[in-house]
């Protein structure tokens, strides 16, 4: 698979800025993000809880508008809920009282629009949900309900699709046949994936590049490229490269905790 970073950016994030206004004051969630993510590629955002990874997203969303900054899709603002752009979020955010069909059928009921049923069963199928349409969300495990998330987020064919640690809430072993899955996926028809995770192992296994973002005000600290062929076997994910980078991308987001913590106690010395 060629790298597709020669195209122009499919998401641009533009000295993005946001303030939450709350009871104690003003908190700055992001402070000047700059981002741009090509066409079809896979770009994991790291870095420590509380550091703006969801504000970021949100806002790649449109659901969320920033202070400052801008986000653009192929080169256009962003300035509300775009039609090429999904999301799957942590909690697969199924209705409890409508089956997997009638779940996946939601959003089209919403748009008024038909769904591509064909395009909806290939999906099914790939993700190992064939014949479970009739199943409510309390009879699936939290993988089945993550997959179904999957399913109903692509059947709209974004062409942008945002992850906020999806599979954070599953099981080690389930969360690899997620990851191993989202490949399979993205092998078989390439989207742009923009993809929020605690885990650096998942973020070095499914990404093209990661993305480290300071503590909060979260800004961009560095990124890595991800070279390895996919797929990414257990054989390419044993090797030494691969423990390397884990260890190197985990070493940065470290040292950018204890560099924010030795300049609190400076500032408080002072
Ligand atoms: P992350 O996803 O990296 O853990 P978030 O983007 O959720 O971080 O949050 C970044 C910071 O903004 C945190 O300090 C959080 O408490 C704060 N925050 C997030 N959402 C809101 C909100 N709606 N109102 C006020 N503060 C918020
Ligand atoms: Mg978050």
């Amino acid at each position: 698979m060629k790298s597709p970073r020669a195209e122009p950016a499919k998401l641009g994030i533009h000295a993005a800025t946001k303030v939450y206004q709350t009871a104690s004051g003003d908190l700055l969630a992001l402070d000047g993000c700059e981002l741009a993510i090509g066409k079809n590629e896979i770009v994991s955002i790291v870095g420590p809880s509380g550091c703006g990874k969801t504000t970021l997203l949100w806002s790649m969303s449109g659901l969320h508008r920033l202070t400052s900054g801008q986000i653009t899709l192929d080169g256009e603002p962003i300035t509300g809920p775009h039609p090429d752009i999904s999301l799957v979020f942590q909690d697969a955010n199924l209705l409890p009282w409508r089956n997997l069909d009638a779940n996946i059928n939601f959003p089209f009921e919403i748009k008024g629009t038909r769904p591509d049923r064909a395009w909806i069963e290939h999906l099914l199928h790939q993700v190992g949900l064939e014949g479970f349409g009739g199943k409510y969300p309390r009879e699936l495990s939290g993988g089945m309900q993550q997959r179904a998330a999957m399913v109903r987020a692509l059947s709209l064919k974004p062409s942008v699709l945002l992850m906020d640690e999806p599979f954070g809430a599953l099981d080690s072993f389930t969360r690899e046949e997620m990851n191993r899955l989202v490949e399979d996926i993205w092998l078989d028809s390439p989207t742009t994936i923009v993809f929020i995770t605690h885990s650096v192992e998942e973020a070095v296994f499914l990404s093209d590049r990661v993305v480290v973002l300071t503590p909060r005000p979260g800004k961009v600290a560095s990124e890595y490229r991800v070279p390895f062929e996919r797929p990414r076997t257990l054989e390419i994910m044993a090797t030494r490269e691969v423990f390397d980078l884990t260890n190197a991308i985990k070493m940065d987001i470290v040292g950018g905790r204890v560099r924010k913590e030795r300049s609190r106690t400076a500032e408080a010395a002072a």
